[in-house]
């Protein structure tokens, strides 16, 4: 078939007119096929555009900020880091090339974020023996502050926290991450849609192998700046999310065991393990452990209801969470119900969020001295070979 069968024009000719003769042959019944658009369906959370998210600064640039916490930020939609705080320059600097950041400050001038309009959130990423002073420093500085776990080293720095966020009315988070992960959420909407009947009992097992050689693990096993032991660092995520998975419901005494090694040189100055149990106000109880003396690293949770149970193991892990459902009338079933690794930026547009509407945000810092008395509870329990101690 030749070029002018169909439009009486030569191939020159139909050249010569470029764009026009498209358009030309659209006429008629083609007409129906152009594209019109149509509404806007739904109402999707769309990313906003760089200038328009909350601005963070970064504080301890440390093998958590790094693996997870800074790369989180790529797939967040509410917010960027813009500020990097580091005692090492370099390494700030090094970072700052690859993510984009171009303000940096150190731990000496870091009062001067004051002055600084491209900041308006904190995350303090700093061995947990530092958590209360920069978040108190940043809030001092008017800038809203996520901490991560646990809180603080004592209970009554954490009631100091929340009160300089009082003071400077801006927002203190901790960062319980577990709220924001797509498989732990699951098994929350689970338990509150009755799948397992009525709740009955919860365990919670969650330990590693400390390293006392390795720079990340020293500083834990030293109590200026782990603040605890193995219950601060990794039994936190049990005592935590086990409470989640308890929404209205509140502890009323805790009791514990110390399971420590004996003449283990590693723990000299925090337990090396940790043995407990938490009863609710609803008579339900939650059995839980820690270790900084188990290896491979375990991380698993149990729900038991009256008519079926959820296994999660792992439970809390950063990129590897599942849902074993037994019970309930039908076979046992294992299955993910999202990314894991979507927890790390839903944590940080969670907090956006809520420091731009200036309210609180969903892991509030109230929750961080919850479980910090819970925990001193339980050493105070354990100094007593296990007595029940009222909370
Ligand atoms: P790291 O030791 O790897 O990093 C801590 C960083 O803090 C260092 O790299 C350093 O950053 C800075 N720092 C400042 N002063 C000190 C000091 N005196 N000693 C050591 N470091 C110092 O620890 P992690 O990244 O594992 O832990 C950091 C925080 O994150 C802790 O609060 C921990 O509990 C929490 N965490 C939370 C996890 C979660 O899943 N939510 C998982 C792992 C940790 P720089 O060189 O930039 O100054």
């Amino acid at each position: 078939m030749s070029d002018t069968s169909k439009t009486g024009l030569s191939r020159r000719e139909i050249l010569a007119a470029g764009a026009t003769i498209p358009l030309a042959l659209s006429a008629g019944k083609a007409m129906a096929q152009q594209a019109q658009g149509q509404p806007l369906i739904g109402d999707p959370q769309l990313p906003l555009p760089a200038s328009e998210r909350m601005r963070w600064a970064i504080v301890g640039l440390g093998t958590f900020a790094i693996g997870q916490v800074i790369p989180g930020f790529g797939n967040s939609s509410l917010s960027r880091i813009t500020s990097f705080v580091s005692g090492n320059a370099a390494k700030a600097h090094d970072l700052g090339a690859r993510y984009g950041v171009s303000r940096f400050y150190d731990y000496s001038n870091f009062d001067a974020i004051a002055d600084d309009p491209e900041i308006d959130c904190v995350y303090i990423v700093l061995p947990v023996g530092l958590h209360a002073e920069f978040t108190i420093r940043a809030l001092r500085a008017g800038k809203h502050v996520l901490c991560e776990k646990p809180m603080a080293s004592t209970s009554a720095e954490c009631a100091a926290m929340i009160a300089a966020a009082q003071a400077a009315n801006r927002q203190l988070g901790v960062a319980y991450r577990v709220h924001f992960e797509p498989n732990n959420r699951d098994a929350l909407r689970r338990i509150e849609a009755g799948e397992l009947g009525a709740m009955r009992y919860i365990s919670a097992d969650h330990g590693f192998s400390a390293d006392p050689n390795w720079p990340p693990h020293k500083w834990r096993l030293e109590k200026a700046l782990g603040g605890g032991g193995s219950m601060y660092d990794i039994g936190i995520y049990g005592l935590n999310t086990s409470l989640m998975m308890l929404p209205g419901d509140v502890p009323q005494s805790v009791s514990a065991l110390y399971s420590t090694p004996a003449g283990d040189p590693r723990f000299t100055e925090v337990e090396g393990g940790i043995d407990y149990r938490v009863r609710m106000a609803s008579g339900i109880n939650i059995q839980g452990s820690s270790s900084y003396c188990w290896s491979p690293y375990v991380s698993r949770q149990r729900y038991f209801g009256a008519t079926a149970s959820i296994a999660m193991q792992p439970a809390t892990t950063y990129d590897d969470n599942r849902i074993t459902l037994e019970g309930g009338g039908g076979p046992s079933r294992s299955f993910t119900s999202g990314d894991p690794m979507s927890q790390f930026s839903a944590q940080v547009d969670g907090f956006s969020a809520a420091a731009r509407a200036n309210r609180p945000h969903l892991t509030p810092g109230e929750m961080g001295l919850r479980d910090m008395r819970l925990i001193e509870a339980m050493y105070a329990s354990a100094d007593q070979d296990g007595a029940i101690i009222a909370v």
